[in-house]
């Protein structure tokens, strides 16, 4: 195994160091200029490094090709990481870096003056990092890791391949996205010009393996027009939308919350509501890691409705259901070889090689049903979107020595 951690610790550095913050509230694509400017860094990276077919897209995404160094028909393996950091904490800021050498284990302290010390009880992963070189900013911005982790990951795997012609491989593709972070992550990625046979994201947490189940998400939009009546003359007339909303809150079962579930379990949460005299609408968000328990949730909120339509017969309830991602793993378990082939590579390294599945989505769920199946991998990176987040230098340097390794098992057996 290859120490890859000064390498990494300094290819990280320098892009943690450029800003690349996405933004929900934009309209354009990508989100923010910053990401063309990072893009544009990457870009000049990769060229330096030799690689061929470096393309920058008018949507900001970048794909190059590292060229098979051996003959014959070997699949073409993708690897993706994207470029934006989560929209707050670090926009107008510069993230400064720090090393915190050899984790004893306990509290880390990532900025005394501040008092900003982060517990090992909001981050588990970090009893698994014992002796571990850690990285964190200084408690003032992010650190960006999710996912700059990802390509410092990727370059320096790019590195020691090229460095290295002896380690044979078929050819690789690498792709940097914008706007994961705001679910646009896929939107106008080319998956036939890309033209990998599979993928990976790496954009998982520390000692998280190899993710390839995620939820089926569906949002419901409901809506409500009542009867309205002048509240001193009332009654037997007016059908109140704000009352007909709240009951039909009240009525989906406690069991079946956000709030109420866990591991495997699905649920139907309410993410917005409006209502007056004379309307009301709401939102909501299903989501089960079965398709058929996703159904029957909202064939259950279909029930509450016919119910509720007939206790407030002169009123209009519509309810529109729109679905918005897929679980990848029935797909993938018809061509199971990327997950393979990373179990293998991870468990030969040292890593957790088994992935909890997603309680949520990925750009790789998305891509798999674009037609390129990719499973998430272990980027190294722990407790994002906020002043906490870390990760390993440890962990990122075996990961790297994973990411060999996949490449090298790719061509030594039948495609
Ligand atoms: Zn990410």
């Amino acid at each position: 195994m290859t120490n890859f951690k000064n390498q990494v610790l300094e290819t990280f550095t320098k892009y943690a160091q450029i800003e690349s913050g996405s933004d929900f509230k934009s309209e354009t694509t990508p989100s923010t200029q910053s990401q063309v400017e990072f893009a544009k860094i990457l870009k000049a990276d990769l060229e330096l490094l030799g690689l061929k077919e470096i393309k920058l897209s008018s949507t900001c995404h970048l794909t190059a090709k590292l060229p098979a160094n051996i003959e014959g028909k070997h699949p073409v393996i993708g690897f993706l990481a994207h470029m934006d950091t989560y929209p707050e904490g670090t926009i107008g800021r510069k993230v400064q870096v720090c090393l915190h050498p050899n984790y004893k284990g306990g509290d880390l302290t990532i900025n005394k003056e501040r008092g900003i010390i982060l517990k090992p009880s909001v981050a588990p992963a970090l009893s698994k990092c014992i002796g571990h070189d850690l990285i964190t900013s200084a408690g003032d911005t992010l650190l960006g890791a999710d996912d700059k982790a990802g390509i410092a990951i990727i370059m320096e795997m790019l590195k020691y391949l090229i460095s290295n012609p002896e380690i044979k491989h078929g050819d690789i593709k690498i792709a940097f996205t914008p706007d994961e972070e705001i679910a646009r992550g896929p939107d106008n990625f080319d998956v036939p010009a890309f033209a990998a046979d599979f993928a990976y994201t790496l954009d998982g947490e520390c000692g998280d393996g190899i993710a390839y189940e995620n939820f089926n998400a569906a949002t419901l939009n409901i809506d409500i027009k009542g009867v309205q009546a002048h509240p001193g003359q009332a009654k037997g007339i007016m059908e109140n939308p704000v009352r007909i909303l709240a009951d039909i809150i009240s009525r989906w079962p406690e069991n079946k919350l956000a709030e109420t579930t866990e591991g495997r379990e699905g649920f139907l949460t309410f993410t917005e509501s409006k209502a007056d005299f004379a309307t009301a609408s709401a939102s909501v968000m299903v989501r089960s890691f079965e398709e058929k328990e996703l159904r029957a949730m909202i064939a259950e909120m279909e029930d509450i409705l016919v119910d509720i339509r007939k206790k407030y017969p002169g009123s209009e309830i519509d309810l529109k259901t729109t679905y918005t991602y897929k679980n990848m793993r029935p797909v993938i378990d018809k061509d199971p070889r990327a997950v393979k082939l990373a179990k293998e590579a991870f468990e030969e390294c040292g890593l957790c090689a088994d992935g909890a599945p997603i309680r949520g989505g990925t750009d790789g769920a998305r891509l798999t049903y674009m037609g390129l199946i990719t499973p998430n991998l272990d980027a190294g990176y722990a407790t994002p979107h906020g002043p906490f987040e870390w990760a390993s230098l440890d962990q990122m340097s075996k990961i790297i020595n994973a990411l060999v390794c996949i490449c090298q098992k790719t061509v030594e057996r039948e495609p």
